[in-house]
């Protein structure tokens, strides 16, 4: 018999506790096509507004991984981690931390989503790439594990198909900022790899789906405590969001600045996050000496063997394997491109990175709903940071989009989401603070 979801959505709408078993039955529904859009989403929004408890929010994990199967990577001869990020602007730390790792003897093996709202998506990013396919067998991943050392792939018809169903439909019903949702939903595909340490990014500030350092806490504390319920060791760094992590906002131009990182040709915030979470990683999981960890990865950057482990990726993934050696020849180009130059002379005092992240959305880099079709050329290139001084005219980056009028609003777009001043402002701190939870 079909699970009437009413009952359900009845009870969370005025906030009771919703048992594991009718989590099931309505999520089981949702993914074998029994309950449609409508009422799940309803669903979604009465969580939103009411919220989950521990309890609900484990189970509901749990019924995600259980929509699917779990990949067990025993005897791969290397730990194995897995990272997360709860999304945000120019965040392209996967792109490097997983070949970085990979360069340092671990194998990262991660699962990873599409962009959501204002945020891009390490799928929707390594798609980009001509001929790359992240939808990976059981199979692929752990040979890839084997013998590569790093995986990114996308939930899958075998693995937490409820996240990928459900993950679309939050995106479509504004219902993603919720932190039992996002945590279930991380959680999850976390859960689904049995690897030896999770690693959870938690972002904080205006480009995250937590604003503030107090619900970036509670998120992570909340993930922290679904890994405790399943034994599983995990990590969590706050880190701060409040601009873009680093210059590209957009797939084709995110990958392309990774590359930039992993050949050693890019300093700045992004480098520095992805070294500082391998950093962690290693000590964690090996017992090595801080400094000779974090040396030891700043060194893979330029000594060439992050960027072979990324090609191997590439290439283990079916994509075009000259995008390592000429980014630009390989990935897709707008035909648009738009220099971006200060408006006024003084110090960059604050970057909306969610506007920012809005208008590389507008420009196609991002979808509007489900069936949308992402531009991976699109995006905006923004290379001052915070404290930064500028002078009036300076060239500070490019838009790249399809046409010029669409070029035209997302430079307007970028100069209202820049504020510039006289007063020297405080450069704000990569890492918050980090949250443990490993015996
Ligand atoms: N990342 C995820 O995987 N899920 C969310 O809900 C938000 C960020």
């Amino acid at each position: 018999m079909t699970f009437d979801p009413r009952s359900v959505i009845d009870a969370k709408r005025v906030g009771d506790i919703v048992d594991e078993i009718d989590l099931r039955g309505l999520i089981d529904g949702y993914v074998g096509g029994g309950i449609g859009d409508g009422p799940m989403a309803a669903f979604l929004m009465a969580c939103v507004l009411q919220g989950l408890d521990r309890d609900e929010t484990s189970a509901m994990t749990r019924v995600f991984v259980a929509s699917g199967t779990t990949l067990s990577l025993e005897g791969i001869g290397r730990p194995v981690v897995d990272k997360h990020s709860t999304g945000g602007v120019s965040d392209g730390v996967s792109l490097v931390f997983a070949p970085l790792v990979a360069a340092l003897g671990l194998a990262c093996v991660k699962l990873s989503g599409r962009g959501l709202g204002h945020t891009g998506g390490t799928v929707d990013k390594l798609e980009a790439i001509p001929g790359l396919r992240v939808d990976r067998s059981l199979e692929e991943i752990r040979r890839q594990a084997e013998t590569i050392g790093c995986v990114i792939a996308s939930q899958s018809e075998d693995l937490v198909p409820a996240d990928r169903a459900i993950y679309a439909l939050r995106d479509a019903t504004a219902t993603v900022r919720s932190i039992p949702l996002i945590a279930a939903s991380v959680m999850a595909k976390k859960l689904a790899v049995h690897s030896h340490l999770i690693v959870l990014d938690v972002k904080a500030g205006s480009g995250a789906f937590m604003a503030t350092l107090e619900d970036a806490t509670a998120l992570a504390e909340l993930c922290l405590a679904i890994a405790r319920d399943h034994e599983r060791p995990a990590i969590a760094a706050i880190t701060i969001m409040s601009q873009p992590l680093g210059a590209a906002i957009g797939n084709a131009l995110e990958v392309a600045e990774a590359i930039d990182v992993l050949r050693g040709a890019h300093e700045g915030r992004l480098r520095d996050l992805a070294v500082e979470l391998a950093t962690h990683t290693v000590v964690t999981l090996t017992d090595a000496d801080p400094d000779d960890a974090r040396r030891r990865a700043s060194a893979a950057l330029v000594d060439g063997s992050a960027l072979d482990a990324f090609r191997g990726l590439v290439v283990a993934e079916g994509g075009d394997e000259r995008v390592v050696d000429a980014p630009a020849a390989v990935l897709p180009q707008a035909p648009v491109r738009m220099p971006l130059t200060a408006a006024t002379s003084g110090i960059l005092a604050l970057t909306d990175a969610a506007a920012l992240g809005e208008a590389a959305r507008t420009l196609g880099a991002g979808r509007r709903r489900p069936t949308d079709r992402i531009d991976p050329a699109t995006g905006i290139v923004l290379t001052p940071k915070v404290g930064d001084r500028l002078a009036a005219g300076q060239p500070i980056g490019e838009v790249h989009a399809r046409d010029d009028t669409a070029a035209r609003a997302a430079a307007d777009a970028v100069a209202a989401a820049l504020t510039i001043g006289e007063q020297p402002v405080q450069v704000p701190p990569l890492v918050h603070g980090w949250l443990e939870e490993v015996d």
